[in-house]
């Protein structure tokens, strides 16, 4: 059994259409295959340009159900990458009841107005008090998004590492009451193939974190948070390595934001 659940469509930031995705997963033989374009509720409301406009959710959904009706092949999940901001999060909750997902994948991409991943010269721009500090927020921040429960699975999990900026103070306590909160709230998280071909050269997240997340029974899912169609499953094979390097032998799918655990293979 092969799922991938983080992936991109023209809806938000991923190059191909909604469709040129489902063709090439049925190409390249999954048997689920889930969208997750990007939902951002700004407390400015200002709306990022690699985002889905907000008032576009109706349709997005709309698209996805009628996709996942054609396929006789290929089970089609509808799912969505949503960002968690403290400040917008009833909203944001609002928002997303109205739709039958299959699954929301919560991210952190915003610490305040900084963008975490979007420009390696973001970070160049800081001290290294600064780059703690964002270290240091990020952790808080992916506990109070557990906190929500608001979402299903964490993205990317430890993407302050994207551009090679790390931390000179050990922030593993804060990364820990992190996975304490994501447990929980009975959250899951990725392994988000994407970071191998970052700076970093790391996958999301690392794998230290991965033994913990183990070791509070957080289930599991590998995901490539693709922007093409080539990259659907890309690494799938080392990731299912790396999650048995943790302790990991099963991974978990979701319908209509049910958890379901089966065998890794
Ligand atoms: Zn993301
Ligand atoms: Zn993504």
């Amino acid at each position: 059994m092969v799922t991938s659940y983080h992936n991109h469509t023209l809806w938000s930031d991923g190059l191909p259409t909604l469709e040129e995705q489902i063709q090439a997963a049925i190409e390249q033989g999954l048997d689920e295959f889930g969208l997750s374009d990007h939902y951002v509720v700004r407390p400015d409301g200002h709306e990022p340009e690699w985002s889905m406009p907000l008032g576009f959710l109706d349709e997005y959904v709309s698209a996805l159900k009628q996709a996942g009706s054609r396929q006789s092949h290929l089970i089609i999940r509808t799912g969505i990458e949503a960002d968690f901001i403290p400040e917008t999060i009833s909203s944001l909750e609002e928002r997303l009841a109205l739709h039958p997902f299959d699954y929301v994948i919560g991210s952190v991409h915003f610490l305040g107005e900084f963008a975490i991943d979007a420009d390696a010269r973001d970070w160049e721009a800081l001290t290294q008090d600064q780059i703690n500090d964002v270290w240091e927020g990020y952790w808080k921040q992916i506990a109070e998004m557990a906190s929500s429960r608001v979402f299903d699975f964490a993205a990317h999990l430890d993407l302050p590492k994207k551009f090679g900026f790390r931390p000179s103070v050990d922030f593993s306590q804060q990364a820990i009451a992190a996975l304490d909160a994501i447990s929980k709230a009975d959250m899951a998280i990725e392994i988000n193939t994407a970071g191998w071909h970052k700076p970093v050269g790391e996958a999301y997240p690392s794998l230290s974190l991965l033994k913990a997340a183990r070791d509070r029974n957080i289930p599991l899912l590998i995901n490539a948070d693709a922007h093409e169609s080539a990259h659907l499953s890309r690494d799938f094979d080392r990731a299912r390595e790396l999650a048995r390097e943790a302790g990991y032998r099963e991974l978990v799918r979701y319908e209509r934001r049910r958890r379901i655990v089966y065998p890794m293979d």
